[in-house]
C-alpha cells in the first residue's frame, strides 16, 4: 500500500488530501471537503493534468504581447511541449478575451485562448 499526500489546487482553500494506492489503483481518498477534491486527487495520482498560462508575441497591438492559457487541462508531461510551441507563435491585434490563438497546441487537442484584450494600434 502506498500513501500520497496532496494539496488540492481546485480552489484557494487548499484542502490536504490523503490518497491510498494499492499497485497504482486508488483505494481511498480522504481530507477533501468537496467532490472536486476527490476528482483532483484521483487524477493527480493517475494522470496529472494542468492548465498552462503564458504570453504570446502580438503584432500591431497596443502591447507587444497578449496573455493566453490552454482552454482546458493538458497532460503534465506535455506542459513543456506547449510552452515550447508557444515561443514560436505570434498573433495579430486586435485580440479579444477568449479568441483562439492556436488550435490543438502541441498535438494535445487543446486550444490556446487569449485571457486579455489588446486593441490594434
Ligand atoms: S477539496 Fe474542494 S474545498 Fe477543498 S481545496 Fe479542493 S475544491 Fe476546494
Amino acid at each position: 500500500m502506498e500513501t500520497r499526500e496532496l494539496t488540492c489546487i481546485r480552489c484557494p482553500i487548499g484542502c490536504h488530501i490523503t490518497v491510498e494506492l494499492d499497485n497504482g489503483e486508488v483505494k481511498s481518498i480522504s481530507g477533501n471537503s468537496c467532490p472536486r477534491g476527490e476528482e483532483y486527487a484521483a487524477s493527480e495520482v493517475t494522470h496529472p493534468e494542468r492548465i498552462v498560462t503564458s504570453l504570446v508575441t502580438l503584432e500591431g497591438g497596443e502591447r507587444p504581447v497578449v496573455s493566453v492559457k490552454t482552454a482546458g487541462n493538458v497532460p503534465k508531461e506535455k506542459m513543456m511541449d506547449v510552452v515550447g510551441a508557444l515561443k514560436e507563435v505570434s498573433a495579430r491585434a486586435p485580440v479579444n478575451i477568449g479568441d483562439v490563438i492556436v488550435k490543438d497546441i502541441a498535438g494535445t487537442g487543446v486550444d490556446i485562448v487569449a485571457t486579455s484584450a489588446v486593441p490594434a494600434k
